[in-house]
């Protein structure tokens, strides 16, 4: 069977995902440092895992409504009322979805006519062009720079506005740099979406990951965002439950239910054991994670001083737990520098170019890895340096 010309013509031609090929190369070598996969090195907090435990053995394995269990519904609602200062009601305006990855899929299909552009910022993660592209959208990409910390500047946004722009789409702190937004250019951001009168799809899944006492402050605070925003925030970072695959997304009504559409035929539900860790992580709220952003400072805090001491100029990231380091002055292609590193040092990074061509010249390291590792990975990696430096 020819299969390349039966198969969808836009599946064919998505990329792989940059980050899982190069997670593949990893997985089951128990020498290698990784600062490769961005996920806690803790597991979920334990009052989580017992209170699933507990609904297992209350037999509560079966379907749940489609929107989510109303309970962690309510929670949630109270959770984004509280760290973004916006309200949604449970019972219309909230999605509970297997993972932001759900929610950003359904989101640009809900909306999404084929031809319909969306404004994306890069390098930024794997799934915004594949997402857009499966949706029949076309990604228009803005760059960001290291000059302004990777933020996203509002008049690079205007000159890619058109007639046929129908979302811009943000993730700040953001994945891969950590960079974050200056309020004032979010504004700027939030008074084009409202002159142009569009959507603006704001994944918040690092909004918790905040340093050097920041707090955040989301797109969809500022004035006429909150009927065009659509929140997206889940569990996997901030509560270490990468695995459970839970997330949300926040809306009004009438976009809620484009995407409960689509949600019911394809997923159905989350899966209730998963929706049981919500609600009790929802219940322990900040002590759950607040140890381990203070822990996540102190690591980054590490890794930029010894990033730019081998000299690899790495800027301060806000927030998030990547560091986004360049290393063009070792002549080396960031896919050549994190294949060398791991073949001679047992050290993984993810190359820049895994996420879009913007970040050619830059390496990802995730941080969320225990101090004595990273030291360990930061000695390993300055070897490797010097070593391609001939010194
Ligand atoms: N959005 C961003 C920016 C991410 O970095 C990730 C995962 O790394 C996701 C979404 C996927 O999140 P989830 O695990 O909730 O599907």
């Amino acid at each position: 069977m020819d299969y390349d010309n039966k198969i969808s013509t836009i599946i064919r031609d998505l990329p792989r995902s940059g980050i899982r090929d190069f997670f593949e190369l990893v997985i089951g070598r128990s020498d290698v440092i990784s600062l490769g996969v961005g996920e806690p090195d803790k597991p979920t907090p334990w009052p989580i895992r017992e209170a699933v435990i507990r609904s297992l053995e209350k037999g509560q394995t079966s379907y749940t409504s489609n929107l989510g269990l109303e309970a962690l519904r309510v929670g949630i609602s109270e959770y984004v009322t509280k760290h973004f200062r916006t309200t949604y009601d449970p019972k219309t305006e909230i999605l509970v979805t297997v993972g932001v990855s759900e929610a950003l899929d359904i989101a640009f299909r809900a909306v999404l006519n084929p031809g319909d552009e969306v404004i994306y910022h890069e390098p930024c993660y794997v799934s915004y062009s594949p997402s857009i592209k499966m949706a029949y959208g076309v990604p228009v990409v803005v760059q960001t720079r290291e000059e302004n910390e990777f933020a996203l500047m509002a008049e690079d946004v205007e000159k890619a506005i058109t007639p046929k722009t129908k979302v811009i789409a943000l993730n700040f702190p953001t994945n891969p740099t950590g960079g974050i937004m200056p309020e004032a250019e979010l504004a700027k951001i939030a008074a084009l979406a409202v002159k142009h009168d569009l959507f603006v799809f704001t994944d918040e899944i690092y909004s918790e990951l905040l340093y050097d006492g920041r707090k955040h402050k989301s797109i969809v605070e500022f004035p006429g965002m909150r009927e065009r925003t659509v929140l997206l925030h889940g569990f996997s970072k901030a509560f270490a439950m990468t695995g459970w695959r839970l997330g949300y997304a926040c809306a009004p009504a009438p976009l809620r239910e484009a995407m409960m559409k689509i949600h019911q035929y394809c997923m159905l539900c989350a899966p209730i054991m998963s929706q049981m860790a919500g609600i009790e992580a929802l219940k322990m709220g900040e002590t759950a994670y607040e140890d381990m952003r203070q822990s996540y400072e102190q690591r980054r805090n590490l890794i930029v001083s010894r990033l730019n001491g081998m000299g690899l100029h790495c800027f301060n990231p806000g927030g998030a737990f990547y560091v986004f380091p360049e290393i063009r002055s070792t002549g080396l292609t960031s896919k050549e520098f994190a294949i060398q590193l791991l073949e001679k040092k047992s050290v993984a990074v993810v190359p820049g170019s895994a996420f879009s061509s913007a970040g050619e010249g830059f390496v990802r390291c995730c941080y969320a890895t225990a101090p004595e590792l990273i030291a360990k990975a930061m000695d390993l990696m300055e070897e490797f340096v010097n070593e391609v430096r001939g010194k």
